[in-house]
């Protein structure tokens, strides 16, 4: 099996080829689910599960497919988001085997970040032009009944122009046992306190036997549709997320696909597809083969795919496809802007879950290193808050640089008067 590293998919080197020519080589299945999309027909989860099934001869028709869908329904801006990401707490007994990030209390590298340096570090990120805070942390079994609805106060009482994107639908379910409040009454006190929006994480794989599988834990596919449900009932919108590569397959994640899709006709509250590819090298589940066949990784074919998929079956429902930069590396994620991708994410600052399974990709990507990476494939470059209103577009000038979040730290002056240039234009 190839490995996500040593493979170039030659679909990379066609982009300049018409489709027609493309599809010459695809076997009829294919070549009619594409000629369905490209005329303007929804496609079933079968159709997604033939794509999946697709050669690496039908590769370029698939991504040239999801490249022109993508020209219609999102032009050729690529947006991305200034963020910070605070894991305020690595301490988890929930045991998914998948996971490299949870430790138990009594473990070296055990961390529960005090609220108000929580609150600290918000500032530091509005400071230096962030619109966002993500916040998401392991289900510590000492965290108060209240610290959700605390959290989320304290942040915003320090900086009440950011939003707060924070709380997994586990850590939802969690807090509202603690609480001991229907999930709904939980999600409002939430708002109440601030709250602006979920991410749409530990989704991983919503079919019953590939959880199961993956942890014994884990919020049920049932109970993690209802939390998302009943958030975006309540006006709280959230992002959708599969995690793929492991013991998975084309089955699970075209169903997975028409199942989100199937919420947002109902609910509209997703505002994007995010693909995450699991990190095998720290993980459990690989490094201890805890179930057998397990992959290390999706191949470079799979997570062109995935994206592109993602962007035909979920077109007109779901029109922003993400790609994660912390999983794939800059580079192989702004090739997948020819797959179907109108999203880079988040400038992120610094991250701590990816990394912790084994991710080799830096902490923080700048502004200005975001809009060059995306210039250079021929697009827009625009900046987003968190529910897509373009903020700011780089028609004609750069971002100001900042540098990193780290090499601030040893140029405070340096960082301070840049930071207060980089708010006025904000
Ligand atoms: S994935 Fe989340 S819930 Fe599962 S062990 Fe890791 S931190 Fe805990």
């Amino acid at each position: 099996m190839p490995s996500p590293e040593n493979h170039q998919p030659k679909a990379l080197d066609q982009l300049d080829v018409p489709i027609e020519q493309l599809l010459g080589p695809c076997s009829a299945a294919v070549r009619g689910v594409i000629d369905r999309i490209l005329s303007g027909t929804e496609l079933s989860r079968l159709d997604g599960e033939i794509l999946f099934r697709a050669s690496t001869q039908e590769l370029p028709a698939l991504m040239r497919a999801a490249d022109i869908v993508r020209r219609q329904r999102s032009g050729s801006d690529v947006s991305f988001v200034i963020v910070r990401n605070i894991n305020f707490t690595n301490v988890c007994y929930m045991g998914c085997r998948f996971c490299g990030f949870a430790k138990r209390k009594e473990d070296e590298e055990a961390q529960w970040i005090g609220m108000e340096e929580v609150a600290h570090r918000a500032q530091v990120a509005w400071d230096r032009g962030a619109t966002e805070v993500c916040m998401q942390g392991g289900l510590h079994p000492d965290l108060p009944p209240t610290y959700y609805r605390d959290l989320t106060r304290a942040v915003k009482k320090q900086v009440p122009g950011m939003h707060i994107h924070a709380f997994s639908p586990f850590e939802i379910w969690f807090g509202a046992h603690k609480r001991k409040m229907p999930t709904k009454e939980f999600l409002l006190e939430l708002k109440d306190a601030g709250l602006g929006s979920m991410p749409g994480t530990a989704a991983e794989i919503l079919d019953v036997e590939v959880r199961r599988k993956l942890t014994r834990n884990k919020l049920t596919t049932q109970a993690w549709v209802e939390t998302i449900r009943a958030a975006h009932e309540v006006g709280l919108r959230s992002t959708s997320t599969i995690m793929y590569g492991h013991v998975d397959g084309p089955e699970h994640w075209a169903a997975h696909i028409d199942l989100l899709r199937s919420i947002q006709k109902d609910t509209g509250g997703f505002t994007e597809f995010v693909p995450l590819g699991f990190v095998h090298s720290e993980s459990p589940l690989y490094v201890e083969k805890a179930i057998p066949g397990v992959r290390a990784g999706a191949t470079m074919e799979e997570h062109i795919k995935m994206h592109a998929i993602a962007r035909l079956m979920l077109t007109k429902w779901i029109d922003n496809i993400q790609v994660s930069w912390v999983k794939l590396g800059a580079e192989r994620a702004a090739d997948l802007l020819h797959a179907g991708v109108n999203d880079m994410g988040g400038t992120l600052m610094d991250e701590s879950i990816s990394r912790s399974a084994g991710a080799d990709f830096g902490e923080e990507l700048t502004p200005p290193e975001m809009v060059k990476l995306i210039r250079h494939t021929g697009r827009r470059p625009v900046r987003r808050n968190t529910l897509y209103h373009v903020v700011e577009a780089y028609d004609d000038h750069d971002p100001i640089d900042l540098g990193t979040l780290k090499a601030r730290a040893h140029d405070p002056i340096k960082f301070i008067k840049n930071a207060a240039t980089q708010r006025e234009i904000a």
